[in-house]
């Protein structure tokens, strides 16, 4: 599973819009180029609301997918 530490901690303290739970690192799953990757990030524990930065969508996956083709 891929941690991305710098999001977890951006994300700290925040609540999820929907509930006001507070937001908890918790395993997702992204879909990139027909693969699937699973991925640590900011989740709600109690609806599963993930939150997926921008540059996690556009920047990080693509790094993941070097390193996936490197090996
Ligand atoms: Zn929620």
């Amino acid at each position: 599973m891929q941690r991305f530490p710098e999001i977890i901690a951006r994300y700290e303290g925040w609540t999820c819009q929907q509930c006001g739970k507070p937001l908890m690192p918790g395993k997702a799953q992204l879909t990139y180029m027909g693969s699937v990757f699973d991925v640590e990030l900011p989740k709600c524990a109690k609806c599963g609301m993930v939150i997926v930065p921008e540059e996690l969508a556009l920047g990080k996956m693509l790094e993941v997918e070097q390193v996936l083709e490197d090996k």
